[in-house]
């Protein structure tokens, strides 16, 4: 998930390195850390936060040599802290490793180290990893990366070397890129071009199951079955912004095409096969307890709001829990009845948000169960709260949520599954729940091809000032997120509403310059949605409508038409708001508005 650079060549690698983790900066980490080797001695220096706290520590020791690997740790197991940076090292703290991605079976791994007799040092499933490499290790360091890899789950990239054999860097990767940097008799690699691009701009890129040496004058790269590959050098030639942004124009444009991963992500390792179940480790501890719970409450702010409200509707669907939805900003000064059977939930991105911090700790006070949905590890929310899950989303850059809202949503309803399965929900029902989200990905990667057709409609209405956006049910709350979007990165006034109120107020603003945003799939409220937009346009409001595909009906009602792929009803919000999160950003883009930084916003809202 986060960053590896390596060098080895006749440079000293140190600035090299420090320089690389820099390029990575943009990703998002928590901590950072380099090996450097100079043939006799290695030089191990890791610390939490920023990489100038990095480059202090580094400057106070000096490493010096002409190998090294280095890694910016965007934590997935264990807290951000020095012991659970990277490079991590095994028993004999010979082998040092750097690894991005998420070893899935490391528990499993572990124990079975632990009875051959190793001890970790750190939380990390990195660490396992190193560990096994070193079970197999018998002066072959290659076969022992292929026999210990051999074993593993799940995804990564990583890079090594060997005390004893200080002339030479193995990387290997499954699911998580490397790239290898071809230099004059130096050679560096990279979990990310921007990190190689200042030394060199020939590169050979290492496929999945592929494993790489370099050494000081050479490279080769075989598969894991042992057998060569020989791959043509690239010559690339990116800008640097364009290549932290992986060639798209914007964060927020990145984040939006990232949502197939990031629901694979979100679901890895979380689905046990045929049993409509999930399998959720984080609240493995706490499961008895929640058997007992009669209510929760869904305590957050923002964008994270709208995914509570969201999966208010899934939660009612799947299990018998009553549900409420609060402003964290709210929460605290209500008079709630809260007490051992009640549980809440705080939804936040960074783990940091200090609106719902305060709600953890004022429903902690009232001996509620306190749960937490966070994407950030180690954050406070994380801490301060007896079990939760993780998004799994990776950093976010655009102030504006795209991915980890979808993330939310889909481990808010994994939630409900776990619970509801538990409850009276049946093995059909679990089912139809697990294949929806499995087929997520392709259904999304469908409605990121329209992106230009969405650009043409959003250069027609950019010119407008104000927006509304309606749905009903399960699409309520979409319409509320997709309103949000578009007035936080366009500064475009636009207000979601439930389809049903309209004629309660907001009707009285339809006219030609208020055009309204209508999500409409097939579910039961389809014919009363139709009433909505007729009403619209007898008073000639501007329609586009968000439908499934198939709908030949709705052409003939509305301005435009955006087709989405069909799902069941509690997935299909999630498709839903693709082409909204796309339709804002093409409108602030034609405004020429800061797409990533929008004004007076900020990514990690820690005042009150
Ligand atoms: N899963 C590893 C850890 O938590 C690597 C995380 C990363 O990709 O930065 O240490």
């Amino acid at each position: 998930m986060c960053g590896i650079v390596c060098y080895i060549g006749k440079q000293e690698a140190t600035p090299i390195l420090m320089e690389g983790l820099k390029r990575l900066e943009y990703r998002g980490y928590d901590s950072a850390g380099i090996a450097v080797s100079d043939g006799d001695e290695t030089f191990l220096v890791k610390e939490v936060g920023k990489v100038r706290n990095l480059e202090e520590k580094v400057q106070a020791l000096s490493p010096h040599g002409t190998m090294g690997i280095a890694h910016t740790r965007w934590a997935t197991h264990g807290r951000p802290t020095v012991e659970n940076a990277h490079p991590q090292t095994g028993e004999t703290e010979k082998i040092f490793l750097v690894h991005n991605g998420i070893i899935e079976n490391y528990r499993f791994l572990k124990d079975d180290l632990e009875e051959k007799g190793h001890t970790f040092k750190s939380q990390t499933d990195t660490e396992v990893l190193v560990h096994l490499i070193e079970e197999y290790y018998d002066g072959d360091l290659e076969k022992a990366v292929k026999e210990a890899l051999g074993l593993v789950q799940g995804t990564f990239g990583i890079a090594l070397f060997h005390r004893d054999n200080p002339d030479k860097i193995v990387l290997a990767r499954r699911g998580s890129p490397l790239i290898l940097g071809i230099g004059e008799n130096e050679f560096l690699a990279a979990s990310d071009v921007n990190a190689l691009i200042r030394y060199t701009n020939k590169v050979v890129h290492l496929n999945d199951n592929e494993l790489a040496v370099l050494n000081h004058t050479n490279y080769h790269i075989t598969d894991f079955q042992d057998r060569k590959v020989t791959r043509e050098m690239e010559t690339i030639e990116w800008d640097q912004g364009a290549a932290e942004k992986k060639g798209f124009e914007h964060f927020m444009l990145k984040e939006i095409f990232e949502q197939p991963e990031c629901v694979k992500n979100a679901l890895r390792g979380r689905i046990v096969e045929g049993e409509g179940v999930p399998r959720l480790g984080g609240l493995e501890g706490v499961l008895d307890r929640l058997k007992s719970i009669e209510k929760v409450h869904f305590v957050s702010c923002g964008t994270s709001y709208y995914a509570g409200l969201l999966a208010r509707y899934i939660f009612e669907k799947l299990t018998d829990l009553s549900v409420e939805v609060e402003y964290a900003s709210e929460f605290r000064y209500r008079n709630l009845r809260i007490d051992e059977r009640t549980a809440i939930l705080a939804i936040s991105q960074s783990g940091e948000t200090a609106d719902t911090l305060a709600a953890v700790r004022e429903a902690r006070r009232k001996g509620a169960l306190c749960l937490g949905l966070v994407n950030v590890v180690g954050s406070t929310i994380s801490k301060e709260t007896d079990a939760g899950v993780y998004n799994h989303a990776g950093p976010e850059i655009g102030v504006a949520s795209t991915k980890v809202f979808l993330s939310q949503c889909v481990v808010l309803t994994l939630m409900a599954l776990l619970i509801g399965r538990y409850q009276r929900l049946s093995l059909t029902d679990g089912l139809l729940v697990t294949r929806a989200l499995k087929e997520l990905p392709d259904h999304i990667n469908k409605v990121l091809k329209q992106a230009d057709y969405i650009q043409d409609i959003a250069r027609q209405y950019a010119k407008y000032n104000d927006f509304l956006f309606i749905g009903r049910l399960y699409n309520f709350p979409i319409a509320m997120e997709g309103a949000l979007k578009l007035k936080e990165i366009s500064y475009v006034h636009a207000e979601g509403y439930a389809a049903g109120e309209m004629k309660h107020g907001p009707i009285s603003l339809i006219e030609p310059n208020f055009p309204t945003v209508a999500i409409l799939p097939r579910d039961s409220t389809y014919s009363k949605m139709i009433s909505n937009i007729q009403q619209i346009k007898a008073r000639d409001g501007h329609v586009i409508a968000v439908a499934v595909e198939g709908d030949d009906h709705i052409q003939s009602h509305v301005d435009h038409v955006i087709s989405v792929p069909h799902t069941i009803d509690i997935i299909q919000p999630l498709i839903n708001t693709i082409p909204l999160q796309l339709f804002a950003y093409y409108i602030a883009k034609e405004r020429g508005c800061s797409i990533d930084k929008p004004r007076n916003l900020a990514k990690s809202v820690t005042v009150e």
